[in-house]
């Protein structure tokens, strides 16, 4: 029982390895619904919508990092 936490895929609920998966984070324009976050593993992070972004972000806004 004392293993260490394990991450497990919001979409499918596998587990996911360490040092895999991904975590899909969505931002609404209007800050006050504030955002929300989604760990994936990796088939699922593949089949989530969206396009390859840069990762220094163009929004004026801080970005807080993970
Ligand atoms: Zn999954």
């Amino acid at each position: 029982m004392a293993r260490k936490t394990v991450l497990v895929c919001d979409s499918c609920g596998n587990e996911v390895d360490e040092g895999k998966g991904a975590v899909m984070r969505v931002t609404y324009t209007d800050a006050r619904r504030g955002a929300k976050q989604a760990d994936l593993c990796d088939p699922c992070a593949g089949r989530m919508p969206g396009r390859a972004a840069a990762r220094r972000g163009r929004r004026p806004k801080s970005a807080t990092a993970a």
